[in-house]
């Protein structure tokens, strides 16, 4: 058995629909097929969310546009007939709009879940329903009914013991050969949808794979596979053909976006392959992640994270910075969920660079912070990693930028340049 994981590229119009089909129809094995929503729809879907929280209510307009879209990829794939996915579609759109209409508490995060969520059922409903009118049978799931988590809506963790024990039963294969189901999203063990947090689809396809010990993964993207660089800033970026388990954990950890830092840990654990491919060219090698005792690329590998803040910190009473003031300050990060990407001290200063946030959030952290430290932070940084660097590497990245920190270890070196 194998399981797929079509991006949100890779779905997100007629065209790409029918690629899926063809790819899923060249697969002699059995099947589990995951798939993120439509194109930009989670995006398009958090505006909603947001719009309606501001009090707005142009979210219907918005919702309508995001219905048409469907509804016009639909009719490419289905023609206009009375196919049943219609009333399905429909549906789905009512219901949302139903519960954006209904809700008047300010739970920001759980309504978050309940409305974004509807992008993989949406895309996941009309791939199943395309694949059976082109011919091939095939189940729907709704992985919300065994994929439990903890009720931290829009970063769920994932209950494996529950889920281990659910998803073993709903993906037996006793009368299916392939499934269909959506990336992203669970629920608590009240019942309530929850998310795993942007871009995790890719972790539902590996976390589903190794609870049924799968042979491989693949992840169909639209690139051709993980790149020592972003070829979209390096005419040069030259693709990995393989790479280790932990080396794709290291470069997700220092923000390599390819991999989601969840990805990787549930095939390590159970080794299984992760293959990431282009859906346009699925006959191309693309990347494997794997076991590779002692990997080591033949060349760096650049990761460059843009809008970054460095806010650094001094005690009032300048005493040396100790655990104490440290303890405060992460405290405080960790209450505000910030996410620190570097972090550096001195004697008299601690400084950490994070991505950038919403202004109000920096101002809560600014304020949370006044009382016992001075405060600087300078916006608008980059960070760049360099793994296995070299002299060329480094002189490449850090031309005509200021260096604000370097630190160095024996496999990375990072810089926050402005
Ligand atoms: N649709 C979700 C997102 O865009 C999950 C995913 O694509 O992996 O974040
Ligand atoms: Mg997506």
């Amino acid at each position: 058995m194998i399981v797929y994981k079509f991006g949100g590229a890779s779905v997100k119009d007629a065209d790409s629909i029918k690629r899926l089909y063809s790819i899923v129809s060249n697969s002699k094995e059995n099947l589990i097929i995951v798939v993120s929503a439509m194109g930009k729809t989670t995006n398009k879907l958090e505006r909603i969310v947001a719009l309606k929280m501001k009090g707005s209510n142009s979210y219907h307009e918005a919702l309508i546009d995001l219905m048409n879209e469907h509804i016009k990829t639909m009719k490419e794939l289905f023609g206009s007939g009375n196919n049943a996915i219609f009333d399905i579609v429909y549906g789905i759109f009512a219901e949302i709009s139903k519960q954006l209409e209904d809700y008047n508490d300010n739970n920001y995060d759980f309504i978050y879940d309940k409305i974004v969520s509807a992008g993989e059922i949406l895309s996941t409903r009309i791939v199943s329903a395309y694949l059976s009118v082109a011919g091939i049978k095939n189940r729907w799931i709704d992985i919300r009914k065994h994929l439990k988590t903890g009720s931290e809506f829009r970063e769920g963790t994932v209950d494996m013991i529950v889920t281990e024990n659910n998803i073993k039963k709903a993906f037996d294969f006793a009368n299916d050969n392939i499934y269909v189901t959506q990336g992203f999203i669970g629920s608590d063990s009240e019942g309530n949808t929850t998310t795993l947090g942007r871009e995790g689809s890719d972790y539902s396809a590996t976390l589903i794979a190794s609870i049924l010990d799968a042979g491989k993964v693949i992840l169909w993207k639209d690139v051709d596979g993980v790149f020592n660089s972003d070829p979209k800033l390096f005419k040069d970026a030259k693709i990995m053909k393989e790479l280790s388990y932990h080396e794709a954990i290291e470069l997700s950890f220092y923000g390599a976006k390819i991999i989601h830092p969840k990805t990787i840990k549930p095939a390590q654990n159970k080794n299984i392959p992760v293959f990431i491919k282009n859906f346009k060219v699925p006959d191309t090698e693309g990347s494997v992640i794997r076991y590779i005792e002692g990997f080591r690329p033949e060349f760096p590998v650049f990761i460059v994270k843009n809008e970054q803040i460095l806010i650094s910190v001094t005690p009032k009473d300048y005493s040396f910075v100790v655990e104490k003031h440290l303890s405060r300050l992460f405290s405080i990060l960790n209450k505000l969920k910030i996410k620190v990407n570097l972090m550096q001290n001195s004697a008299v200063s601690f400084s950490v660079c994070c991505d950038k946030m919403e202004s109000n959030k920096l101002k809560e952290l600014l304020s949370g912070l006044k009382n016992e430290f001075r405060v600087l932070y300078n916006k608008n940084l980059e960070l760049i990693t360099i793994r296995h660097y070299n002299d060329e590497g480094i002189s490449r990245m850090l031309k005509g930028k200021q260096i604000l920190i370097e630190q160095r270890s024996r496999n990375t070196i990072q810089f926050v340049v402005k």
